[in-house]
């Protein structure tokens, strides 16, 4: 039996997206989305459900994860309801629903708790640094208000609570692809088949290129390399790089002073393609460019706004170590380097960076039944 939850659409409001009640269900934006199908319909449906409050029927929606947020449907809505971001709104939702500590529907919802919490993190991992390093002053500052073993054990429930959160949470979202709202199907792909269609997906991002070739789009008259989907992927897989190198360094114990190294290379060329898609995620968001850049939540602002710092703070690193700089500035960048990755590990779970493991699992759902 569907459960209606009367509430919700006034919940949904609270997570970004305030006039989707306007749509008078016309149907023009699933017409106009180059991403609906037969069998994965919306965004139109998705605003019914969240009209009549069924709210189990969006949470087990792989649909709501197939949306780019290209935000074609907005521009073309008669009603102004704005569908393009109701869909990312839901996503914001679904996410705060799945993590299990209830952090991220306070980080979501309330901005100043984002702010003062995203303040207070950074202050506990600067202080978690230095306890790393007990002979420093200003780990003997701390240690005389705080034990050595409190600060160090304190940072490590926190990492340990985050894996956890992200754990539970796709678990709940497995939960829901998989559970009794789904309709029965005769013929499903094999693992094989689905890893194969995974890896064109993200290897390509043959949908989200769909989207930008539209005649109607702004984008159509656009170099590719300007494109959303074009940015995305360099954000992704520029981060992903990243995340190579530095595990190998860990992994081989690389010296970082030797700039011709692999990893020293695969993180370069990683970290070149995040700063540049986050430079340019960032000023089409200043400069409101299109309908889909004109509404920025607070969190794509912070997400988006740590990689790039992060970015940033990297390269002076690369080249203050090239040169053999050894300087107050460069300590305190790598302190904010080293604050901000730290942060962006933590809050992976209870941020917009979660729709990084989460898209990915619907998308195993979407393809395991795609003909
Ligand atoms: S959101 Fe707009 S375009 Fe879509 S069905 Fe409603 S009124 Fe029509
Ligand atoms: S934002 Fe783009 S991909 Fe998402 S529903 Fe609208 S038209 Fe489709």
């Amino acid at each position: 039996m569907k459960t209606m939850d009367l509430s919700f659409s006034e919940e949904i409001k609270r997570y970004g997206s305030e006039d989707f009640y306007t749509c008078y269900s016309c149907g023009n934006c699933t017409a106009v989305c180059s991403l609906t199908e037969k069998n994965a319909n919306f965004p139109r449906m998705m605003i019914r459900h969240g009209m009549l409050g069924l709210k189990d029927e969006i949470l087990s929606s792989k649909e709501l994860w197939l949306c780019y947020a290209c935000g074609d449907c907005t521009e073309t809505c008669p009603r102004q309801a704005d569908p393009g971001h109701y869909m990312a709104a839901l996503r914001r939702y679904a996410i705060a629903y799945y993590e299990p500590t209830g952090l991220t529907r306070l980080i979501f919802k309330s901005n100043p708790f984002a702010i003062v919490l995203t303040i207070i993190l950074s202050f506990i991992l600067g202080l978690f640094l230095f306890t790393l390093k007990p002979d420093h002053e200003v780990a003997r500052w701390i240690f005389k208000w705080l034990p050595f073993d409190v600060v160090h054990d304190m940072g490590m429930v926190i990492f340990i609570l985050t894996g956890i959160s992200m754990v539970i949470g796709l678990f709940n979202m497995f939960r829901h692809l998989s559970g009794k709202n789904q309709p029965a199907k005769e013929r499903r792909n094999s693992f094989f088949q689905i890893m194969r269609h995974l890896a064109d997906e993200f290897g390509t991002f043959r949908r989200y290129q769909k989207c930008d070739r539209e005649e109607e789009s702004f984008w159509q008259t656009k170099p590719w390399y300007v494109r959303p989907w074009a940015i995305h992927w360099t954000i992704m897989w520029g981060f992903l790089g990243l995340l190579a190198a530095t595990t190998l360094d860990f992994i081989f114990k690389d010296p970082a002073m030797k700039i011709w190294w692999p990893s020293r290379i695969l993180g370069t060329v990683a970290g070149l393609l995040m700063m540049y898609g986050a430079t340019l995620a960032l000023w089409y968001r200043f400069k409101r460019i299109t309908k889909s850049y004109s509404e920025s939540h607070l969190a794509d602002w912070m997400f988006l706004g740590f990689l790039w710092v992060a970015g940033l703070t990297g390269f002076w690193l690369e080249i203050a170590v090239a040169f053999d700089s050894d300087s107050v500035v460069n300590h305190v960048t790598f302190l904010i380097h080293t604050v901000i990755s730290m942060e962006l590990v933590l809050l992976f779970a209870f941020s917009k960076f979660a729709h990084a493991i989460y898209r990915p699992l619907a998308l195993f759902f979407y393809f395991r039944e795609k003909g």
